[in-house]
This record gives structure tokens, C-alpha cells and sequence, in this order.
């Protein structure tokens, strides 16, 4: 089982790497495992957004992953998707706003959000606000950098995104729950229609397709489809002057099937 670390004790682990040890020295020095040094010495992304003195209440003295895992699973997928992080009203009381972007179109899973949000950080009211097109999840913790450590300034296809190994562990027992929140947030479930060669008009067929500007995204789709053992294929779309988009379509009738059973047409 791996561990969840506190952000000083990451910040102290990387500044090891940084002087000089190797990933067996600061495993010996601090016994962090080196799976997680390894992820870290990519990842920086957590280092720059606590001081030393200003440590997570929530992780201390040990921190806590987020639970229940079937929600966290499914909220990392939004997450990954449509949300983003931010300093909540004054930066000196060190609270974050989690906010997690619904398109109004598809009001359940407006609803679905806030119920994963709210069991993830339960005891506390999970809010909404209005914007044009869409509505806004939104959750105040001071722990979700820690529950997120992807959390970073920037745009999530500009930086490299990595789960921590204790993310992957929640991921591996929720892989469904993990692919659900990712297509809520960038992918869909619809008809795709081939005219028949024999020129006598269409036929069509379910498939879902999801898309993300990050590659490392996809990646985290695919490696998760891969698990589950449902086939998809690769596509990478390419428009002038639009950002490409690494894309992936499931399309085999199993497959779709399968799908089916933790994913679904949007509601
Ligand atoms: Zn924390």
C-alpha cells in the first residue's frame, strides 16, 4: 500500500533529489518508497503552493486520503477533465476552492458532481454558481492540493500530469469509476453513421469518444481502458489553427457494451 504524503514532506524529499541523492538515498533517509521519489522527481507541480510553516491541518500528524475511493475515483476523472484549484477569498487563511465546470445541458451530472464532491468532503456544503452555459461545483478545503496534487498554475496540456502511486492504487480498485468521471467531463456516448457501400443510405452504431489536449491524459484513459481489457482505438484530431487533441474512440459492440455498464449516454 502506498502511502499519502503531506506537501512538506514532498517538498523536503525533492530538495534531496535536488542536492544531489540518489532516489536509494532518500528512500533510506526518509523511507519514502521510490515509486512515489520517481514520480515526484517528474512532477513538481506541488512544491511551490505551501511555505514550511503553513502545513494542511488535515495532514497532520499523518495525512488521510480522500475517501470513500469509488467517489474520489470518479471525482479525479472530472477533476482531470473540467476542474481546477484556486486560492478561496484571503491567500493568508490557506483555504482552496475546488471547482469542477457542468455543462448545463446534462443537469445529472450536475448533481452526480456535487454528490461525489460532497462525499469526498463531506461534513461541509458543497456549492454552485452560475456561469454562462454552464454551472460551477464548488467545494472549500484547505486539503485539496493534497488530495490533488496535480493541482498546479498553468494549463493541465502544458504540464505533465502523473498521478501519485497512491492515486494509481485508488484508480486500479476504481477503474471504472475513474473512466466514468473522464467521459462526464471530455468525452460522449453517441451514434456514429457510415453510408452503406452500397450507396442505399446509412446504418449507425453507438461509440464512445473522448478527447483531451493532454496526451498524458489520454494516456491515463487508455492505460484504465487497457485494465478493464475494453479495445479502443487512436485518433488524433488536427484542425488549422485549433490546439490538436489526442483522441480515442470504443466502437466494438462488446466494447460499447461494456461501457455501457459503468458509463452511459450523458443525462
Ligand atoms: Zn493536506
Amino acid at each position: 500500500m502506498h502511502h499519502m504524503y503531506a506537501p512538506h514532506v514532498r517538498r523536503h524529499a525533492v530538495s534531496l533529489l535536488d542536492s544531489g541523492l540518489s532516489q536509494t538515498d532518500v528512500n533510506r533517509q526518509t523511507g519514502i518508497n521510490r515509486s512515489t521519489l520517481r514520480v515526484w522527481a517528474q512532477d513538481r507541480s506541488l512544491l511551490d503552493k505551501y511555505q514550511d510553516t503553513d502545513l494542511c491541518p488535515r495532514c497532520e500528524p499523518v495525512p488521510r486520503p480522500p475517501a470513500p475511493a469509488h467517489a474520489y475515483s470518479y471525482l479525479l476523472g472530472l477533476y482531470l477533465g473540467d476542474g481546477c484549484i484556486s486560492p478561496a477569498g484571503d491567500p493568508r487563511k490557506k483555504v482552496w476552492r475546488l471547482r469542477i465546470a457542468c455543462d448545463d445541458k446534462w443537469p445529472g451530472l450536475i448533481d452526480e458532481c456535487e454528490e461525489a464532491m460532497s462525499a469526498v468532503r463531506p461534513d461541509h456544503k458543497v456549492g454552485r454558481t452560475r456561469a454562462p452555459g454552464c454551472t460551477m461545483v464548488n467545494g472549500y478545503w484547505k486539503h485539496w492540493p493534497c488530495v490533488f496534487p496535480q493541482h498546479a498554475p498553468g494549463k493541465k496540456h502544458e504540464r505533465r500530469i502523473v498521478l501519485d502511486p497512491w492515486q494509481q492504487e485508488i484508480v486500479d480498485e476504481h477503474p471504472g469509476r475513474f473512466v466514468r468521471g473522464l467521459m462526464h467531463s471530455d468525452g460522449s456516448r453517441g451514434l456514429n453513421r457510415i453510408a452503406r457501400r452500397d450507396g442505399q443510405g446509412f446504418y449507425e452504431y453507438p461509440r464512445y469518444l473522448f478527447a483531451n489536449t493532454s496526451r498524458e491524459i489520454v494516456g491515463l484513459m487508455t492505460a484504465t481502458l487497457d485494465r478493464l481489457e475494453i479495445p479502443w482505438k487512436s485518433h488524433t484530431k488536427r484542425q488549422p489553427g485549433v490546439l490538436s487533441q489526442a483522441a480515442v474512440s470504443i466502437s466494438r459492440k462488446a466494447a460499447v457494451a461494456r461501457m455501457d455498464a459503468f458509463v452511459g449516454p450523458k443525462y
